[in-house]
This record gives structure tokens, sequence and C-alpha cells, in this order.
């Protein structure tokens, strides 16, 4: 079962017959359902819905206006709104990009004040659209990230920037690494429980 792309998968030999993988699937009838049930619903963006950005909720309002020149695909918070602007085909794309050029610049943010304490340089921030991980170090000291930490909570993203930053000074996950962690960022035990117990939330939203 997978929470991300919210499908079941049955693998079985080809010599099995489909019929048997169905018959399979009805015998676990109940732990199918179960396991289906604890997968957080999907949040597609609508108008009206409620994301989660960096720890402050905003409404969305697709406008359906088309901008021309500077303004093409300006995305607008406007107190607790969010007026993102453009058709079906552009909308969506306008808003990724300016969740992602958000979470750019917390972390640019958190990196530029961190450095000091962790005595390292980070060399670049990427962002990604990744499944399985939250975040990655590189020994060139590049930072990659999944954008999807825009809808984290702040502490958490903090903690994941320490942890990646952390790297920096230890490429293994030893007790010096944790010990610089404990210093930087005291509560990571909660936030690391939060990934684990709330992460496939912050893949709920299809954009
Ligand atoms: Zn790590």
């Amino acid at each position: 079962m997978d929470a991300q792309e919210r499908v079941i998968r049955v693998t079985f030999p080809s010599r099995i017959w489909e019929r048997q993988a169905w018959n399979f699937l009805k015998k676990h009838r109940d732990w199918v359902a179960n396991r289906w049930s604890s997968i957080p619903p999907a949040i597609h963006f609508e108008n009206g819905v409620s994301i989660p950005v960096l720890g402050k909720n905003l409404e969305l309002r697709f406008t359906g206006e088309e901008l021309t020149g500077k303004g093409r695909g300006k995305v607008q918070k406007k107190g607790r709104l969010l007026l993102v602007p453009g058709g079906p085909d552009d909308r969506d794309r306008y808003l990724r990009e300016w969740l992602k050029a958000q979470l750019r610049e917390e972390l640019e943010r958190l990196v530029s004040s961190l450095t000091r304490r962790i005595g390292r340089k980070v060399t670049s921030i990427s962002l990604r659209d990744m499944r399985t991980r939250w975040g990655s170090c590189s020994s060139k000291g590049r930072l990659t990230f999944t954008w999807r930490l825009v809808f984290a909570p702040p502490a958490v993203l903090h903690y994941m920037v320490v942890h990646e930053m952390a790297h920096l000074r230890e490429m293994n996950h030893g007790v010096h690494f944790w010990e610089i962690v404990e210093r930087l960022c005291p509560r990571h035990e909660t936030h690391r429980k939060w990934l684990k117990q709330h992460g496939d939330q912050l893949h709920r939203y299809q954009i």
C-alpha cells in the first residue's frame, strides 16, 4: 500500500491467476480496509481550501485572471488569502512555484542563521519532490530538501535543516552527529516523531 501515491499494489507471480489475487484481497479485506482508512485523504487544491504554508494557514483563491507582462503568474498573499492567477492549465504550476520560492527563502534564512554555529558552509540548496526522504546532504555541502516541507510546522523544518547541516560535520548518524543536533535543536525527538507520524500528510496535497 502506497500512502503517497494512494494506490494498493498487489504483486503476485505471473503463474498465479488474477482471480487468485482477487481472492487474496477478499480474504484480507479487513486488513486492507483498515490500512486504507489510516491513509489521510488527499487534498486537492481548489478554491476555498486552506493550506498550511510555513506554519500559517492560507486560503486559496483562484482568480482566473490572466496577468500579462511582469505580473504573469504572480501569486499574491493578502492577509489570510492566497490569490492565484491563471487558468486551469497554469494555476497549479504558479502555486507550486510560489510555494517553492517561499520555502527556499525560509531555508536560506535558516541556513545562514546556523552556519556560524555549525562551522561549515552550505554550497547550494535544491528542492525536489522526494518521496522517501525529507532531505539530504552531500559531502560537497549541497543540501537537498523535498519542497513539501513547506507544509510542515516551522519547528519541524528547522529540525530538518539542523539535521542536514549537522551532516556537514558528521556524515553518519553516530553519537557525535546526534550531539550536534541536540545542541542546536533540543526537541529534535519530538520533530522526528512528528515526521514519522504525520509525514504522510505532507504528501496529501495533490499538486
Ligand atoms: Zn541524516
